[in-house]
Formats: C-alpha cells, structure tokens, sequence
C-alpha cells in the first residue's frame, strides 16, 4: 500500500485497520484486536453502536449541513442539553478538542478586554498538559517536545506547576483573564488534579476576575463515570471543552460557557462553518442519550471498580508495574519497561492501548465495555508483562 503519500506527521503502529463492531476491530487481513485505545477515548460506545448508525443515517437523509447562519433544532438540543447538564450558560460547536480550546481562549481573552483592557489577556497553564495542536492550544500546552519548533508561540501564557497552589497564586494577577486545567491530564500520563487544587484555583479565579477553563476533551463525556468530569470533583468551572467522545467518532467539539463568558461574546466574535451541523449534534443527542438513559455512565463506575482491582492484582505480581492511576475508564500502568515495546507486544497478542507521557500506558476501553473484555485484556497485559519482564 503507498502509504508515502502520507505526511509523515504520526509514529503508527504498522497494522492497517479495516472494520470494528463492539470492542473489537478487524485488520485488512481479518486479524481481530480488543480495542481499549478506542480511538483515543472517541469512540466511547465502540464501534459501529446501532445508536450511532441509525442517527448517521436517520440524519443524512434529512439534513446534514445548512452553515450557521441558520438555526436547526439538532444544534439548539445539543446546546439545552449540555447547559442542563453542565448548569453553564451557552455552547458554542467546532469540530474537534483543539478548536474548542481555541474557541475557549478566544473568549477569555474577550472577558478579559471587556472587563480589564487590554492588558487583561493573560492566560495560564499547566506544566505537562495537553490541550491540542493548533498555535493558540499549542501554547497553552505544558510540554516543551509540542512547542519547540513552533516559536514564538501566542505572547501572554504562563505556565505553573500541576497541581501547586503556591505557584497559582503567585502567577495569577488582575492581568490574568483565564487558567486552563485538565481535571485529569491524560496525554501527559494520566494525572489527576487535587480536590484542593481545583477548589483553590476556583477561589483565585473569582478574586482576580479571571476564566476557569476546564479541558474536559478526554476526560469528560462520561469517561470517569459522570457526565462531566468536574462533577466528580463538586468544582463548576465558567467554561469547559468538550470533544472526542461527544461524537463517538463522529468529529465534534465544543465549548460550554458561564454566565460571564456567555455574556461577553456577540456576533462575529468567533465562528465554524462546519460547527455545529446538524448531523453531527444528532450523534451527539445519541450519544448523550445512551450515555444518560440508557445505563452507560452507571456500567462505567461498576466495570472501573472491577479493572482497577485487577490491575492491581497485577501490579503486586508485576515489579515491572510501577502504579496503577486514573479515574473511571481513563486509566493509566505505569511502567518500568519500554512503553513502547509493551504496547507493540500487546498488539502482536491482540490488545490496542495508547501511550502516555513518557513511561504510561492508557486503558481506554469504550464505556460500555463488558467484563469479559476486561478479563481479556488483562490476560493478554498480564502475559505481555510475563514475557518482557523475563
Ligand atoms: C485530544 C485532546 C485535545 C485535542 O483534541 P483534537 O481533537 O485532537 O484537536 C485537547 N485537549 C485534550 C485534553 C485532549 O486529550
């Protein structure tokens, strides 16, 4: 297959995917794989979930893009729906995590002007996050590896310490109009934010005036087992991103907004052409629909229950295992062998995960996974880690 026609922009791994169902995914040559990458915690009901289909197709038939310069009733339901849930304000639709993020910047630098001038445009970030690729979320994302070949990045972003309240408060000043946290950052090797961290920057939020972003884009949409991942954490943020899952393959994104955010933007301020169409909200309305009603977000708080403490029956039989972290179904093994190498053997066994940071493996599985997948997985992680530590 040519595949030099293709910009060399990602490190893949060299099996060529053709057809899922469920859990599992099948290579051009028929080769089954349990999926627990998913996508990179997209494809939140697997693959090919008759929800999603059947809105593809009832959808396509009916209308799948008009621009925004009309409403449709798919948007403005997608919208009710995620202000009911989130108790924010209003939303605004793009079609993937960065975007939102961008979107969610270009509005707190908005707030900012409006209640401050100018100089109010200071924005800040953790060390070690992720947050997207394009220049705005690039600059905003804690890792100097994304950020190298770019410079200079957007004047005005600060960068501190997860989880370091001292560091917070010393940064954060009436200039800021915005700091940007991933409740659990997850490409950076799945770490959580402290109770006590989100709470504080709460508080020095509401002091100095500034935007409390949260980047929900993994780690929300039910992956914890709540609909948003704050929820968890009892910390409402003024605005929160949203993608991957919300489609479940299916590109959508978006921001939902506070009261203050949501007041500050009128016409012109941003836009998408794509964002926000009717067939994607539709997918969207399915997912929210399986996720809410249908017992999805119930299964993840029972089948998490259930991985974790298999993994760490692993960990207590693998040295090579270093700490088992995470929320809900957004896990991380840290590893004391080469990433890597692990995941390449667990797709010669049959098993895809992703990468995290630099010594953490992600568990992603769908969120309606069942146990027997879990077994699997953990019988072929538990042979993989037998034969690379040997
Ligand atoms: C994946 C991710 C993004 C970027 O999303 P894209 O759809 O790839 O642009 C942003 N933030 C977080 C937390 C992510 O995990």
């Amino acid at each position: 297959m040519p595949k030099e026609n293709i910009l060399n922009t990602y490190a893949r791994f060299d099996i060529v995917l053709a057809e899922g169902r469920g859990c599992l995914v099948y290579d051009k040559d028929g080769r089954e794989y349990l999926d627990f990458a998913s996508g990179i915690a997209v494809n939140c009901l697997g693959h090919c979930h008759p929800a999603i289909i059947r809105a593809i197709q009832e959808q396509s038939c009916k209308l799948m893009h008009v621009s925004n310069l009309y409403w449709t009733e798919e948007q403005i339901k997608l919208a009710e729906k995620l202000c009911e849930l989130s108790g924010l304000r209003g939303a605004f639709f793009c079609n993937s995590g960065t975007e939102a993020v961008e979107a969610a910047i270009k509005f707190a630098r908005k707030y900012g002007k409006l209640t401050g001038g100018i100089s109010k445009h200071e924005i800040i970030y953790m060390k070690n996050s992720f947050h997207g690729r394009t220049l705005g979320a690039l600059s905003v994302t804690g890792q100097e590896k994304y950020q190298m070949n770019y410079m200079p990045l957007i004047p005005g972003v600060k960068t501190v310490e997860f989880n370091n309240i001292d560091e917070l408060n010393s940064e954060i000043n009436l200039n800021t109009c915005a700091v940007i946290i991933e409740p659990i950052q997850g490409e950076g090797g799945v770490i959580a934010a402290q109770k006590l961290f989100l709470e504080e920057a709460k508080k020095l939020c509401e002091e100095y005036d500034a935007l409390l972003i949260y980047d929900e884009v993994q780690c929300g949409i039910g992956r914890l087992g709540s609909f948003f991942a704050f929820e968890k954490y009892g910390v409402v943020p003024d605005m929160v991103c949203m993608a991957k899952g919300l489609g479940g393959g299916f590109p959508i994104g978006a921001v939902v907004a506070g009261r203050k955010a949501a007041e500050s933007i009128s016409y012109g301020d941003h836009g998408s052409t794509f964002g926000g169409n009717p067939l994607a909200c539709s997918v969207a309305l399915a997912i929210l629909s399986e996720l809410l009603d249908n017992g999805v977000l119930e299964n993840v708080e029972i089948i998490s229950r259930y991985l974790l403490r298999k993994l760490q029956s692993l960990k207590e039989k693998h040295d090579s295992v270093k700490d088992i972290r995470g929320m809900g179904l957004l896990i991380g093994i840290q590893l004391s062998i080469d990433t890597k190498k692990f995941i390449n053997e667990c797709i010669e066994e049959g098993l895809l995960l992703a990468g995290a940071g630099t010594d953490v493996v992600r568990l992603l599985p769908p969120l309606n996974v069942e146990e027997l997948y879990i077994d699997r997985a953990i019988d072929i992680i538990d042979s993989v880690l037998s034969k690379l530590t040997y």
